[in-house]
């Protein structure tokens, strides 16, 4: 369990897990470049967060909810939860019947190889587990280059994979370190590539640099 002053932001989780060194840039030194990946994804975050709550049919939709976990230590704000009307669940103000939150997080790009949006998604799920007393089994990323949404189970291994990404965000975090950058295709889709630059300092490249100077071998 974590104290209040030591949470970090749910979206460190998604940024660890996509790159640790991405995570450091944004989350230790505080920089955070605006490009044109960021811009558009916040325009997009600012609608969802605009329009106000509503009820349709047996789905009631809730926008902007705060939410916080003690055991993983991390406090942050839904995009959308979905509270879908159930036989168990729990009780909404105002309405009759029972519940079941479903979390949806919306993304400006595609679905992403590796597991960090899923990561964000399932922290919010375990967050809104701990708030409210009731199992989350399912959410979803909506994402705007497709135009789609893609259901993610919170299976075992993607409860085992937060949990582990959370507490590496909190070790990291209270390092103080910047891990070296790795130069690899996820990089051209990173928001801070600028401010890391990972092809003049990855160490691959710095030899390959120096080689071409001095003309290859030792
Ligand atoms: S540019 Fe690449 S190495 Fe640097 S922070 Fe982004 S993903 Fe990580």
């Amino acid at each position: 369990m974590y104290s209040p002053d030591d949470f970090v932001p749910i979206s460190a989780l998604q940024h660890y897990a996509f790159c640790p060194r991405q995570c450091a840039i944004i989350h230790i030194e505080m920089e955070w470049e605006d490009n044109l990946l960021t811009a558009e994804g916040k325009i997009m975050h600012s609608r969802v967060h605009s329009r106000d709550d509503e009820t349709r049919g047996d789905i009631h939709i809730a926008r902007g909810l705060d939410l916080v976990s003690s055991r993983l230590g991390v406090v942050g704000k839904s995009d959308v939860v979905e509270f879908h009307r159930s036989a168990e669940g729990v009780k909404i103000p105002g309405r009759r019947g029972l519940w079941v939150p479903f979390p949806v997080e919306y993304k400006r790009g595609r679905p992403k190889k590796d597991l960090s949006d899923k990561i964000q998604l399932c922290a919010q799920a375990m967050c809104l587990e701990e708030m409210l007393g009731i199992e989350v089994r399912e959410g979803a990323l909506f994402y705007g280059a497709t135009r789609k949404r893609l259901d993610v189970v919170f299976d075992d291994f993607l409860r085992e994979q937060t949990e582990l990404v959370a507490k590496k965000v909190h070790d990291l975090l209270n390092s103080g370190e910047i891990p070296p950058p790795q130069y690899s295709k996820r990089c051209r889709n990173c928001s801070v590539i600028e401010l890391c630059m990972p092809q003049v300092i990855s160490p691959g490249c710095v030899r390959d640099y120096l080689a071409k100077i001095f003309g290859g071998e030792e």
